[in-house]
């Protein structure tokens, strides 16, 4: 074993959960495209917070409630400098992707749309960045646009290029795919954008877990994450936002922290980022995420990138040796998911026969319908890999397909 494997054997040690079994086996946990198992600093964090730290923020004058405030602020920081986004005041802290993208289609979409402006989203969304653009579709009649991408799973900037017009106000695109592993070339799709005046949201749920993101240096004027896909809990995630957008932007949600004063003829919102923030928020899940940023950061995202690129290289070549298997989504740019079915077998049989090894992998649509009828398959197997992932993980995967397969075929 060579050091950078030797290191990745003690960070699969942080994760109390990977030491149990199940059905008698080691669990091989290869499902964190749906959500990431947690490092001992979050879950201790956690722990800390409830044990020795919690009251609510931003009120109390006592001790007790500064240092919460303290803490939840400076999990914000944490969030700015891990996005590299200018200011704390473009970090907005939701429950997760989900709702950070409903936050801008309400406020900014509800704003700045009207009939005939066009979105584009592309064909590999997940559905929290589809749903949310044709609920308002049907609201404002603007038009839902969709970018196509070709058999390998990629986008074709000269593609973009040609469908946009001046007609389009924004293109919501993930950064990576989580039913393909697509990475896409999210910068130079934000600089086509712009060239049109479109603004650009880019779902980062599945990029943050795996490479350095810089919202500076992608350009895009939104960026969603979740926080249980990258070792953090859940219930928590993030909204960047560029100041200059976020300021003009109406509330999302009404409630106590977003205002500066209410009476009953006129209530003033709180300054950024509060104003998006009603009601009390998730402050434990805040603490956690940042401790999850720095527990990645710790090791470092790039040789988090290196590592699982090396896993996935490795997967992909030991999967490829079982006959029948064809794997969906071969994008040049890729992270580590990795997608694909079997000749005459039933993704979710093959799942479940491989539950019966302790072996967790996902068998559905992976909440990307569209993916599915663009390869015209109803589902695939979908194995995703995290820090935690080694090389026996992918050769018990392995064998536990050709184990399942001869019993199904
Ligand atoms: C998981 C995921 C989402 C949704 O995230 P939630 O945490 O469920 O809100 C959106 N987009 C992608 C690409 C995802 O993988």
């Amino acid at each position: 074993m060579d050091g950078s494997q030797l290191d990745f054997a003690q960070i699969r040690a942080q994760f109390p959960i990977l030491q149990q079994t199940e059905n008698g086996q080691p669990l091989v946990y290869l499902d964190g495209g749906a959500t990431s198992q947690k490092p001992l600093q979050v879950i201790e964090a956690l722990d800390r917070y409830y044990r020795e730290q919690n009251a609510n923020v931003h009120r109390g004058v006592y001790g007790l409630s500064e240092r919460a405030t303290e803490l939840y602020e400076g999990a914000r920081e944490t969030s700015r400098q891990f996005l590299n986004a200018k200011s704390i005041k473009e970090i907005v802290f939701v429950r997760g992707t989900t709702e950070a993208v409903n936050l801008v289609a309400h406020s900014w979409g509800l704003a700045n749309l009207k009939a005939g402006d066009e979105v584009i989203v592309t064909e590999m969304e997940h559905h929290s960045n589809i749903v949310p653009w044709q609920l308002l579709r049907d609201q404002l009649g603007i038009r839902l646009n969709v970018l196509r991408m070709n058999d390998r799973g990629e986008i074709c900037l000269n593609a973009l290029k040609s469908q946009m017009s001046e007609k389009t106000k924004l293109l919501a695109v993930t950064h990576m795919s989580n039913a393909l592993g697509t990475i896409n070339p999210v910068k130079e799709m934000t600089e086509i954008a712009h060239s049109f005046g479109a603004k650009v949201l880019v779902d980062g749920a599945q990029a943050t877990p795996h490479m350095t993101v810089d919202v500076q240096d992608i350009g895009c004027d939104f960026y969603a994450l979740s926080g249980h896909k990258m070792y953090g809990p859940t219930g928590i995630g993030v909204l960047y936002g560029k100041e200059e957008l976020l300021d003009v932007m109406p509330p999302y949600q009404g409630g106590g922290d977003m205002i500066y004063s209410v009476t009953f003829e006129k209530t003033e919102y709180n300054v950024l980022p509060y104003k998006f923030e009603a009601g009390t928020p998730h402050i434990s899940g805040a603490i956690g995420l940042a401790e999850a940023m720095k527990f990645m950061q710790s090791i470092g995202l790039d040789r988090i990138a290196a590592y699982e690129a090396s896993l996935l290289k490795y997967a992909t070549e030991q999967l490829k040796t079982i006959e029948g298997l064809r794997v969906i989504g071969e994008a040049e740019h890729k992270g580590g998911v990795i997608s694909f079915i079997i000749e005459g077998v039933h993704p979710h049989d093959m799942a479940t026969l491989m539950d019966q090894d302790g072996i967790a992998v996902r068998a559905s649509h992976h909440c990307a319908m569209p993916v599915m009828q663009h390869f015209n398959v109803p589902a695939t197997i979908r194995a995703s890999l995290g820090v935690y992932n080694n090389k026996s993980d992918i050769d018990r995967l392995v064998a536990s397909i050709l184990e399942a397969k001869e019993m199904l075929l």
